[in-house]
């Protein structure tokens, strides 16, 4: 076995691959962006080494520095992980002839799978069935009309060297067809700077199940069932899990053979999925290989009791495949869900910012997990921690939440609990998108096809109701609370600073009021609560009714309280004026309307200003190089239809404007560089 390994990638799989290696006793080399220096793969690894800017061109991707830096740390293989350099046949085989192992298939095999026309010619002679369709190479745009026509429509045209669900055109008729072929070929040749494409049948509600397959330098090639992964949005997957719902054991192994024998006809060694299309009757054909780990390999590594990654160093290291295909066996049922820092309500749109509050479900492994013979019943794979940011150069993947459960109903009542437990503050997240599809009839009957998402488009994007009293009471207490704690941490014996509101006689009565945004144009709505204190507690008057409210426990963040007598219980995290409220399995952001908050607003923070959330810049009032006083407005900023002022915190000098009117910023982000005055 290695000793020491160099790990070509960034975020949750290099944290991944990071964690095997350790419990190997295999050191591990990160290499790393200059966005990237405090990122938790380069925490978790051995030694760490910086490669370049943030771009991945400029860093992840070049190829030439990162095997410089393995040879010059005496490493002996390294694992490309997925996307960047994984797939890619050049470094695959420069990583080889610098004397190194390549932790993946050879090039050739890459080469052989990496354009899907000369794929499915491949697997055309191996006996692997394919969707019907053309795959030639003469591009003659009358011969590929005709060839559509034969197929019978509609046709779905791709792009033979596309990927990432990128370059793929429906087409419906026959004289529709140029139309489609013309930008097809645009979206092919600026994405991948290849213009060829292929026509295949589209298949109405079709499924897409993947085989994961693994060979080994010895001849052995196994296959580790299916995926399903058919719920995606935009062809990219969003749920995935093992197995695949309504699989019989013949078709499983038809498959399962179906890949090995696809694996085989490249020379295959190492972990690789082939991606099957499959008609709800069952009938499959081939779509093509992925030569690399996938994403989603965790659900296999749960349901077989393997860990993926074990495997293809052992491989890579020249040891037989550690199983045979007899002892494959699939225990129980896996389900992951991709957690995307992006906003499903704004048509997925990915958002930017820091990660101000990370709660993950309770009892959760981190990176594998699990005791000998029994998966973790719920994993986070993630490459971020509290406090990270998710920056606009990479996947905005913030983790993969996995579980596991003795059939496909514990799985599925796991995933949903697991997701009303994870809770993100500092940016948009798909968790509660990901908690109404996995909620939803559609996928809880296994009623499976790619269409899922768009077809349940009303059910999975219901209007936001107003706030229920329960998440109020919650953001209220928590307030009050945090007032108190504040006031007694001061002095505790000092009945002057004292927040809990206890009057000599007479009640003492306290207005509250949030706000929270409705919908997709942002209307806003207003909540005005009056608390009245009582000795044990107080009352909650809300739209004219009261409501007896006491806090009852509290732990962090989370709370206990009894409201109208019955227990509530939540966590309430504080981000800037933002309350945000997790509770019944939902999330609820409220604004504090806080009357003092904007009073002398003071900001400065080691001579930057900062933004106090992810907005827009809307004012920029002062100039570079120009003198402040004390309180004078600098700049302001837009979010959740409110204003915030940022003003200058002391006498001082205006050195530089960081942002001009109209640019989106990212919470925390310095607007502007500023000094004080002596
Ligand atoms: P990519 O390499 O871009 O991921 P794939 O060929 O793997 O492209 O296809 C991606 C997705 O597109 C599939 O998962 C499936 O949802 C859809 N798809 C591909 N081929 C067909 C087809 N012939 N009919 C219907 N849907 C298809």
């Amino acid at each position: 076995m290695f000793t020491k390994i160099l790990i070509a990638n960034r975020g949750e799989i290099a944290c991944r691959v990071a964690a095997t290696a350790r419990r190997m006793g295999v050191k591990t080399v990160a290499v790393y962006s200059e966005a990237d220096a405090g990122a938790k793969h380069v925490a978790v690894c051995d030694e760490a080494v910086l490669i370049g800017p943030a771009a991945a061109k400029d860093s992840y991707l070049r190829g030439d520095k990162i095997i410089e830096v393995a040879k010059s740390l005496g490493v002996q293989a390294i694992h490309p992980g997925y996307g960047f350099l994984s797939e890619n046949a050049e470094f695959a085989e420069a990583v080889e002839a610098a004397g190194m192992v390549f932790i993946g298939p050879p090039g050739s095999s890459m080469r052989a799978m990496g354009s899907k026309s000369a794929a499915k010619q491949l697997m055309e002679q191996a006996n692997v069935p394919l969707v019907p369709g053309y795959h030639g190479d003469d591009q003659d745009p009358e011969l590929l009309q005709s060839e559509a026509n034969r197929i019978g429509y509609p046709v779905l045209l791709k792009a033979s060297a596309g990927g990432g669900g990128k370059g793929m055109r429906v087409v419906e008729r026959s004289e529709d067809f140029q139309a489609a072929l013309a930008s097809c070929k645009r979206e092919a040749i600026s994405s991948f700077g290849d213009d060829k494409v292929l026509a295949e049948k589209y298949l109405t509600r079709p499924r897409h199940i993947e085989i994961q397959v693994f060979a080994d330098k010895h001849g052995n090639c196994v296959y580790l069932h299916e995926r399903d992964c058919s719920v995606q949005r935009r062809h990219q997957k969003v749920l995935e899990e093992a197995p695949a719902p309504g699989m019989t054991i013949e078709r499983r192994a038809a498959m399962g053979e179906a890949a090995v024998a696809a694996a085989r006809a490249v020379g295959y060694v190492g972990a690789g999925t082939v991606e099957f299309i499959a008609n709800q009757d069952g009938s499959f054909y081939f779509m093509e290989m992925n030569t690399r780990l996938q994403v989603e390999h965790p659900v296999t590594e749960m349901i077989t009791g393997t860990d993926l990654v074990e495997w293809q160093l052992r491989v890579a290291a020249g040891q037989p495949l550690p199983k045979q295909q007899h002892e494959l066996g699939i225990n129980g049922h896996a389900i992951e869900a991709r957690v995307y820092a992006e906003n499903p309500e704004k048509g997925f749109l990915p958002s930017i910012g820091t990660l101000r509050f990370m709660d993950v479900p309770s009892h959760v492994s981190f990176e594998l997990g699990g005791s000998a013979g029994q998966p973790a019943g719920v994993r986070v794979d993630s490459g971020v921690r509290e406090g990270d940011a998710i920056s606009p150069f990479y996947d905005p993947m913030i983790a993969k939440l996995i579980v596991w459960g003795a059939d496909r109903n514990q799985a599925l009542s796991r995933m949903a609990q697991a997701l009303s437990e994870f809770h993100i503050v500092g940016l948009a997240t798909n968790i509660a998108f990901l908690k109404r599809l996995v909620e939803g009839q559609a996928f809880s009957s296994a009623d499976l096809d790619t269409g899922l998402i768009e077809r349940n488009n009303a059910s999975l994007f219901p209007a936001a109701g107003p706030a229920p009293k329960g998440a109020l009471a919650l953001a209220a207490v928590a307030l009050l609370d945090a007032e108190q704690a504040l006031s007694v941490s001061a002095n505790p014996a000092d009945p002057w600073t004292s927040t809990h509101g206890w009057r000599m006689n007479g009640t003492y009565r306290r207005q509250l009021s949030f706000g929270d945004e409705y919908s997709a144009t942002l209307d806003t709505r207003t909540y005005d609560l009056k608390l009245a204190y009582h000795p044990h507690g107080w009352v909650l008057e809300l739209d004219g009714a009261a409501h007896p409210l006491a806090l009852v426990g509290k732990q962090g963040g989370e709370y206990a309280i009894r409201l109208d007598g019955a227990a509530l219980y939540g966590t309430v995290r504080r981000d800037g004026e933002l309350l945000h409220v997790f509770t019944g399995g939902q999330h609820y952001t409220l604004h504090y309307n806080d009357p003092m908050a904007h009073a002398g607003e003071i900001e400065a923070a080691g001579g930057r200003l900062t933004a106090p959330m992810p907005g827009k810049v809307v004012a920029v009032i002062a100039k570079d190089g120009q003198s402040v006083k004390k309180g004078e407005p600098l700049v302001i900023m837009e979010a959740m239809k409110m204003e915030h002022t940022i003003a200058a915190p002391s006498d001082g000098l205006v050195e530089e404007i960081l942002y001009q009117v109209g640019d989106q910023v990212a919470d925390g982000a310095p607007l502007l560089a500023f000094k004080a005055a002596a």
